[in-house]
């Protein structure tokens, strides 16, 4: 199918780092998502945690399906809006890769250590994390750290950013992803954006999460039915779906409920951008790139969507019982990183020749807390606890 004009077009690709021929059967979007793919850190993501920790539960929602929902979403809509998928597939199958084990927990108590270890420290944030693990932490090449990705899959994968971080970046890739946010002045104008394919893995992931989070809290018992009858966006469709089909109940009945949000949040974004585009019409990606963001709901879906995302805070993200494993998952990760810093041979030799100092021409060096910190952020959910357990002895989680 045909490309619209404002979609990113491979073969006007602003490139990679470094350069290479093109591949003889396939587009450099396309390459982006096989290298992803291959990688270590996106076989890691099945066994990392997305809300439930991996041992409660075999059905519960990974970092990994979490990922393949957010692309198949995405592929979808961008199909419909003649985008390019397969950038919008690569950005979805990297969009967590950074992320820590036991989920934000991991990355809040990681973030607490780097700073209180260094108070200068840029801390941790998934988002550069990610674009950390495919620009240096993949070593899979021969010349050069990283999986050499093209700018737009970079681009995407670096949401949300600093203006600190983003100036260190800048400063190693002057001109490159961190641009908008160095050259934005926040005050006045909106962020400048990233292409239309990066803003719709972006909205994806949300569609994505709201509606796995229904099913894997039901599913775990920390949310009922008849709580969510007060969401509003549940509601509707779970009337709906019980005024089609009688007697519905149970998991057919949920089900039933999120396959109807689902097609009408999409069909909500199809609908919404068409509109969006028809009024800004740009001519082509630069335009898209100075625009107001594109990608979106209509005002009234928007709305629904932060009602349930707040629900599922107040209800789910903040049950105690999920409290309680996010405070031992702290506590995981707090005594690894104490660990690793004063006794740094802990850590297998590769990560120790990271250090700064012990540079090669394939590989940078960083701070030593900084390896650290890729160490742990590396670690799946099981991993991190079996770590734990040899180094302090102690059992956090019983798996
Ligand atoms: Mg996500």
């Amino acid at each position: 199918m045909s490309l619209a004009r404002y979609a990113c077009d491979p073969a006007a690709s602003r490139g990679r780092r470094f350069a290479e021929p093109p591949a003889p059967t396939r587009s450099e979007f396309q390459r982006d998502r096989d290298r992803i793919v291959h990688s270590t850190a996106f076989r890691r993501l099945v066994y990392k945690t997305q809300v439930f920790l991996n041992h409660e539960g075999d059905l519960f929602r990974t970092r990994l399906t979490h990922s393949l929902e957010v692309a198949q979403l995405g592929r979808s809509i961008a199909r419909s809006l003649q985008l390019n998928e397969d950038l919008v597939e690569a950005i979805a199958l990297a969009h967590d890769l950074g992320h820590t084990p036991f989920g934000h927990a991991g990355q809040d108590a990681l973030n607490a250590c780097l700073k209180s270890h260094n108070p200068a420290s840029a801390g941790f944030e998934h988002n550069l994390q990610s674009l950390r693990v495919v620009d240096a932490l993949e070593e899979r090449y021969p010349a050069y750290d990283g999986l050499n990705l093209s700018f737009e899959t970079r681009e995407g994968i670096l949401k949300h950013c600093s203006r600190r971080n983003a100036l260190h970046i800048e400063a190693r890739e002057p001109g490159g992803v961190a641009r908008r946010f160095v050259e934005q002045d926040k005050s006045t104008a909106p962020w400048l954006q990233p292409g239309l394919e990066a803003q719709l893995a972006n909205l994806a992931d949300e569609i994505a999460y709201n509606a796995h989070d229904i099913d894997d809290g039901v599913r775990s018992g920390l949310l009922t039915l008849e709580q969510l009858q007060e969401v509003a966006l549940f509601s509707q469709y779970s009337s709906e779906a019980l005024a089609q089909h009688a007697g519905l109940q149970g998991r057919r009945w949920l089900f039933e409920t999120i396959r109807r949000m689902l097609s009408a949040q999409v069909y909500d974004v199809m609908d919404a951008t068409r509109a969006a585009l028809d009024q800004r019409h740009p001519e082509n990606v630069s335009a898209v790139r100075q625009s107001a963001a594109l990608v979106c709901f209509t005002p009234e879906m928007a709305r629904k969507s932060a009602d349930l995302k707040r629900f599922l805070f107040q209800n789910l993200y903040r049950h105690p019982q999920v409290l309680e494993t996010t405070q031992a998952a702290q506590q995981v990760v707090r005594d690894l990183f104490e660990i690793y810093m004063a006794d740094p041979a802990q850590m297998p030799q590769a990560h120790i020749d990271r250090f700064d100092g012990l540079e090669t021409p394939q590989r940078a060096g960083a701070r030593p807390e900084r390896v650290v910190a890729d160490y742990i952020a590396g670690m799946t959910d099981r991993f991190a606890s079996r770590e734990h357990e040899r180094l302090k002895g102690q059992t956090v989680f019983l798996s």
